[in-house]
């Protein structure tokens, strides 16, 4: 299967690793949008938060298991913003499913 996350998982382009457990990835993102933009994945290939399902929740609930962590990790003592893309309309880039963590600044009110 061609996917940039999975390629990255596997080692195949370099990504710089913030956090790893059995489940769960987390990388900087190349384009940061605030001081700290971290991805964080599932290691199983999940195409989006629209093919979250009872099968494969428990993968999700890691990854937002791991988000307090990497908070701390990165200094996110004042807050953050967790988005996750779907789709088209929600410009999703990468069609394996991650969530962004941006922080470091105080965020715009604004979500769209
Ligand atoms: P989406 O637009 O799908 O919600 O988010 C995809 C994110 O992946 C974008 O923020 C983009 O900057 C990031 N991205 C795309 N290619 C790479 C890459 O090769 N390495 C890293 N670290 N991030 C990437
Ligand atoms: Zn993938």
């Amino acid at each position: 299967m061609d996917c940039l996350f999975c390629s990255i998982l596997e080692g195949a382009i370099p990504s710089q690793k913030v956090y790893e457990d059995e489940n769960v990835y987390a990388f900087r993102d190349i384009n940061p949008q605030a001081p700290v933009h971290v991805l964080v994945i599932p290691k199983e290939h999940i195409p989006s938060a629209d093919a979250v399902s009872a099968v494969n929740s428990g993968k999700v609930a890691a990854v937002f298991e791991a988000i307090p962590k990497i908070a701390k990790e990165c200094g996110l003592e004042q807050g953050y913003r967790v988005i996750t893309n779907v789709g088209e309309h929600g410009c999703q880039s990468v069609k394996h499913l991650h969530f962004h963590v941006l922080g470091g600044k105080q965020l715009s009110e604004k979500m769209d």
